[in-house]
């Protein structure tokens, strides 16, 4: 038998269905299970608690796949679990369904599976061993969906080496005619790069906030800061806003963010990208008494882990408070977090700080989060990590 033997009390969390066992928490390695093999989860008086996947080398040494000891981890239960979590996104998300994440990991209970779709492409990570070591039944069960062309691995994430994973990509099924596709969203048009976008491609996880966004956009000089390939510009544009300014620090991005502008036939007169950083570009701003009706703060992450926090917040801080200046009387700032470590209480903090110091008078308008498709379970509150505020100045 494999199986890990928890301390005395060290259940208790898996007891609440939270999926991650850490390496402080086992007493005993039952046999030699090999790494993302399938294991045991035994209390200290040896009654089963959870099956799980054995991480050889990860400080979180294992992930539960299921609570049930009549269940057998095999390829027909992550069959059944991946065609479970599509068919959960059937009422959710964009109405055509061009894009959208499948398969959110721990939160769609397959920890380590991220499955996005765009279009007839289906891109796939496997962020640690237990997801790795059952990668040939992950691949034949979504090659199964109806019209899909190909199956591209982007499991180049840091996440791997901390499992002791190599990075992985390529093509695992079909063919990718080219690297750069074309989706919709919110109805509108963006191409995609499969194989050297950010993430998988596309940042699916706004697409609920770019939508809001579109709505309040109608005839207002908007500044999309950490544009990308202009999500939110694009938005903006189809809301009727009377000009968009995107910028951001890379000019791949920026290239692509232009020609999304044109895709969907745009006046190309109301649209600039600039390249440049933020921090630097939002001071320059200041500094020429710049101003905008509306401004989006969606920066990159700043802290991964808690670790990182501080040195996250004095960032945050800073963006928010310049923006907060640059922000014309009853304008709106959508501003965003997609750091895992910095909770929405936290966010808020740090952005209330930076409206005092600013000498701005705001007020939240509403709460974002991550879209529908990038559900958070319950029992596994780790799954929320974008976290975003609506402010108006007065
Ligand atoms: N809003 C985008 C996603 C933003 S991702 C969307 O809706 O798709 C973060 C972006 O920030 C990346 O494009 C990255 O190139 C850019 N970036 C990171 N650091 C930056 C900096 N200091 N200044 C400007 N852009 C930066």
């Amino acid at each position: 038998m494999l199986a890990l033997c928890l301390k005395p009390t060290r259940e208790k969390s898996v007891l609440r269905k939270h999926p991650w066992i850490f390496k402080g928490a086992v007493q005993e390695i039952i046999g030699s299970p090999k790494n993302g093999e399938t294991i045991r989860i035994i209390d200290n008086d040896r009654h089963f608690l959870a099956w799980a996947a054995f991480s050889a080398y990860s400080q979180i040494c294992a992930r539960i796949w299921s609570w049930d000891e009549s269940d057998q981890i095999n390829a027909g239960f992550l069959e059944n679990r991946i065609i479970k979590s599509i068919a959960r996104r059937e009422s959710c998300v964009d109405s055509s369904k061009q894009a959208q994440r499948l398969v959110y990991a721990e939160s769609d209970s397959l920890p380590g599976i991220i499955v996005d779709r765009y279009g007839l492409i289906i891109v796939v990570q496997f962020l640690n061993s237990g997801a790795e070591y059952w990668r040939e039944a992950i691949i034949d069960t979504l090659y199964e969906i109806e019209n899909i062309q190909c199956i591209y691995e982007r499991s180049d994430v840091d996440a791997r080496r901390l499992e002791g994973l190599e990075e992985r990509t390529g093509i695992l099924k079909g063919h990718l005619p080219n690297s750069v596709i074309e989706i919709l969203e919110n109805g509108l048009q963006y191409l995609v790069d499969i194989k050297s976008g950010h993430k998988t491609g596309f940042y699916l996880d706004q697409q609920i906030n770019r939508l809001h966004l579109g709505r309040v956009a109608s005839g207002k000089d908007v500044l999309d800061c950490f544009c990308y390939t202009g999500g939110f510009s694009v938005n903006a544009l189809a809301g009727g806003a009377s000009k968009v300014l995107s910028l951001d620090s890379s000019s791949e991005a920026l290239a692509m963010c232009r020609k999304n502008v044109l895709l969907n036939n745009f006046d190309e007169g109301k649209h600039t990208t600039l390249g440049g950083d933020v921090f630097q570009t939002l001071r320059d701003f200041r500094d020429r008494n710049l101003h905008f009706d509306l401004i989006i703060l969606d920066p990159p992450k700043f802290a991964p882990t808690i670790a990182q926090i501080k040195q996250a917040a004095r960032g945050y801080k800073d963006i928010n408070l310049l923006a907060c200046k640059l922000l014309k009387p009853g304008g709106n700032l959508f501003t965003f977090s997609c750091s895992g470590g910095v909770s929405a209480e936290l966010f808020q903090k740090i952005v209330a700080g930076a409206a005092l110091d600013a000498n701005a008078d705001l007020q939240i308008i509403q709460r974002m989060y991550q879209s529908p498709d990038h559900p958070v379970a319950i029992n596994f509150p780790e799954g929320e990590y974008l976290k975003g505020l609506v402010l108006r100045k007065n």
